[in-house]
């Protein structure tokens, strides 16, 4: 028997973002492949819950894609049968949305049935980034739903801003962190952009060298947003993440403390972890929404101890508490300052550390990337010293 987070992918939206690497494809409400999901998610969990023993699911996070696409009467049905799953509900309910295929009574449909928590995709205010990025939906109309997620939730929910947008400079994002603030939200991810290979924002920044802010620039519009919601009282608690009143986002922090999480759906996968041997075991569906539908299965894959131990370090230090090193200990036998004493070390000024703690200070955040090079560099060394 296990304990493990649930998360589902609805791999549907609107239309497609410039920018967007996640799976989703362009879909219209009223088509029948958004039942058949509704109806395979559902199968699925039944299975892979009983067949992997999970006895307590902590938290459940429906995302996507664009879940409100779905509508009040499909997360009805979701959530109802999903709760004869379990005989203790998870602590924590999410239900990603987008303000375009939003409407009360699919918030409502939410309230009711036991979701705890609503995630936004805001991005930007200003028009003309949205516009270049190909966002769906208006500035307008992402305050009118705003309104709408307060009268419903409250402030019991997140929303997402972007940083180092085109067209972006520093009084654009302070204008729109401001904007945001005025809701109130317990919660805000702040995303620096990613520019993701062969998507469209790519293609149009290759013959546009003016269309995205310079690299330092970026970097820039991304402190002068961290320091704003922090200034604000949202203290980060992850490379992206800021909350108020510490109302931080438990089921994604449980991935960033590597604990068992069951994901279903076209794209989504599964990591469940043997504490006792250091290893786990991946499953990962194609993005492939019509092989999903069809029954295809997932690719399976076995997490050796090495690669477990990177995973758990490389998600472990996005998270302003680190590692949990007892965990750590338990799962690989060795004590964190044994297993990369040399990194540790080199990195001192820009890390945190008390005897139950090493974590990235918030500097450090910003140069996680070379950090963890240099963890996965030692401990590739330290395999091929014990060869
Ligand atoms: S709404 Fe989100 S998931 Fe959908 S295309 Fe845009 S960024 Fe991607």
């Amino acid at each position: 028997m296990c304990s493990a987070s649930l998360y589902l992918h609805i791999p549907f939206c609107v239309s497609k973002c410039a920018y967007c690497d996640f799976y989703s494809v362009p879909c219209r409400r009223d088509d029948p492949r958004l039942d058949a999901l509704v109806e395979r998610l559902l199968d699925d969990a039944g299975r892979w819950i009983h067949d992997l023993g999970v006895n307590h699911i902590p938290t459940l996070y429906i995302g996507g894609g664009t879940p409100s696409l779905l509508g009040a009467a499909r997360i009805v049905r979701l959530l109802t049968r999903l709760g004869r799953l379990w005989q203790e509900a998870p602590e924590e309910i999410t239900v990603e949305l987008n303000p375009e295929s939003l409407d009360e009574a699919f918030l409502t449909a939410c309230r009711n049935n036991g979701v705890t928590r609503i995630s936004m995709g805001a991005q930007s205010f200003h028009e003309p980034s949205r516009a270049a990025i190909r966002r769906a939906g208006s500035a307008a109309l992402t305050l009118e739903r705003l309104d709408m997620v307060r009268r419903v939730f409250g402030t019991a929910f997140s929303a997402d801003l972007i940083t180092g947008l085109p067209f972006q400079d520093k009084a654009i994002l302070l204008k729109d962190i401001k904007t945001l603030l005025a809701y109130q939200p317990a919660h805000i991810s702040l995303y620096a952009l990613t520019l993701e290979p062969d998507t469209p924002l790519v293609r149009m920044a290759r013959q546009d060298k003016r269309l995205l802010p310079a690299p330092e620039i970026a970097d820039a519009l991304y402190i002068a947003g961290r320091d704003a919601l922090e200034q604000a009282g949202y203290s980060q608690y992850e490379v992206s993440n800021f909350a108020l009143n510490n109302k931080r986002g438990a089921h994604n922090i449980r991935y960033w403390r590597m604990e068992n999480w069951l994901g279903l759906g076209s794209s989504a996968s599964s990591t469940i972890i043997d504490d006792d041997s250091g290893t786990g075991i991946r499953y990962t569906w194609e993005r492939d929404v019509d092989a999903y539908l069809a029954g295809s299965a997932p690719l399976v894959e076995r997490l050796d101890r090495l690669t477990l131990m990177k995973e758990t370090l490389l998600m472990g230090f996005r998270y302003i508490d680190g590692p949990d090193l007892a965990l750590f200990q338990k799962r690989f036998g060795q004590p964190l300052e044994a297993s990369i004493p040399r990194s540790l070390a080199a990195w001192q000024r820009l890390l945190v550390s008390s005897p139950s703690r090493y974590a990235l200070s918030k500097d450090g955040l910003l140069l996680l990337d070379r950090f963890l090079l240099d963890v996965f560099a030692e401990l590739d060394t330290n395999t091929l010293d014990t060869i």
